[in-house]
């Protein structure tokens, strides 16, 4: 039988995403919706470019948000810049390098995957042999590697890419709104996001940006882009200001990810970084004090995406359970190779919280003490404790 009406459970979402949403958020997409050409929704558009622009910091025309979630704007990139024999170079530490590999290979280009083990960053020598060697028409690399918690350093790696003259594209699908991304300075080329990580929206709509470099490729192209939904030569009619139809935008997360957006600048992106860094710090020190570690290189972790190494003899199903069961929380379980080996643990936008760090803190000793496990009562909020009196 089919329940009557839809009735979601309340949960603390700390895991990979979607993260928490502020009810103004929520409240958008029960607006009243209007045509896709609609003024009113124009108007929106407009707006809503200009934000992304902001948060992206860039100045790039041709921003906007896909329709579709986070791989949709993945698919993208890839799929306006590289042509059928293009050479491209995928930096692979984790799942969603593979997955950008794998978009870039389906479309006939001739991928060089270069490896780190996963939880691992590149460093800027082992992009300049690659790029020396292969002369790539592009590099694909992830900012923030949701899968792992590593986290990217890309200063470097932007210069040794321009240098051989190719495009930098750059997944900043967990880092935007969280940490910065830096389009601009850096001269990304092209970049994508996901609208229910840092963003803290609901999953459904993906921020792209391409810079003149990414625009004059695609201009030069000797092939049609073989989608027709995602080829960005169609969507700047929408977007631009012929406002020629191409899809029936989703108007209400449209909506939603304009007010998501309008929150992220009215806190400011130094302070929701900073706040990023504050519970990220005070969620690693109280998890070390429990023995739990992180799982990947300490100079890299990102702040959002906190993915600790699941403790000996601590059943990972029977403690994610528990956390969703008795206490709401989802967090993530580990992905491809680190499956049954780590948790990941999101503090994403909204869900970055003292409210929220304590809690899991909490409700882990308790899942801990379960079974053969037992911290010490109390010292996982106490070390948090420390750190928010530092601060
Ligand atoms: C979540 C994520 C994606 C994919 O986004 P979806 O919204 O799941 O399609 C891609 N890259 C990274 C780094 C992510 O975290």
């Amino acid at each position: 039988m089919i329940a009557d009406q839809i009735v979601p459970p309340q949960r603390t979402l700390m895991g990979p995403g979607p993260s928490e949403i502020h009810p103004s958020v929520l409240a958008a997409l029960a607006a009243p919706t209007v045509g896709h050409l609609d003024p009113y929704f124009l108007k929106i558009m407009d707006e809503l470019q200009s934000m992304l622009r902001q948060v992206f910091q860039t100045t790039n025309p041709m921003t906007m948000a896909i329709s579709g979630t986070g791989s949709a704007g993945m698919e993208t990139c890839v799929v306006n810049l590289i042509e059928p024999g293009d050479r491209m170079v995928a930096c692979i530490n984790g799942v969603f390098g593979g997955r950008m590999a794998e978009v870039a290979e389906r479309l006939g280009a001739e991928v060089t995957r270069i490896e780190r083990p996963f939880g691992q960053v590149f460093t800027p020598e082992e992009i300049r042999e690659v790029v020396n060697r292969v002369q790539p028409k592009a590099v694909g690399i992830v900012h923030a590697e949701t899968s792992t918690g590593a986290w990217q350093p890309l200063d470097e790696v932007a210069q040794i890419v321009h240098a051989a003259g190719a495009l930098l594209i750059v997944d900043c699908v967990t880092s935007l709104a969280g940490a910065p991304v830096e389009i601009d300075r850096l001269g990304i080329d092209a970049a994508y996001s996901g609208s229910q990580k840092c963003l803290s929206c609901p999953p459904g709509l993906a921020p792209v940006t391409f810079g003149p470099r990414a625009l004059e490729a695609m201009d030069r192209r000797k092939h049609r882009v073989s989608s027709w939904y995602l080829d960005v030569g169609l969507l700047r009619n929408y977007w631009g200001s012929n406002r020629a139809y191409h899809h029936t935008a989703p108007i209400n997360m449209n909506y939603a990810l304009h007010q998501a957006l309008r929150l992220v600048l009215q806190e400011g992106l130094p302070a929701r970084f900073a706040r990023h860094l504050l519970h990220h710090r005070a969620l690693k020190a109280g998890l070390q004090a429990m023995g739990i570690q992180y799982s990947g290189d300490p100079q890299h972790c990102l702040p959002m995406l906190n993915s600790v190494l699941i403790p000996d003899g601590i059943d990972d199903m029977t403690v994610r359970s528990q956390l969703l069961n008795d206490f709401g929380i989802e967090v993530g379980g580990g992905l491809g190779p680190m499956k049954g080996k780590v948790w990941r643990i999101g503090l994403m936008g909204e869900t970055a919280k003292k409210s929220n760090v304590l809690l899991i803190l909490a409700a882990l000793e308790q899942c801990l003490a379960r079974q053969s496990r037992r911290p010490q009562p109390g010292a996982g909020i106490a070390a948090a404790t420390d750190v928010y009196l530092q601060s």
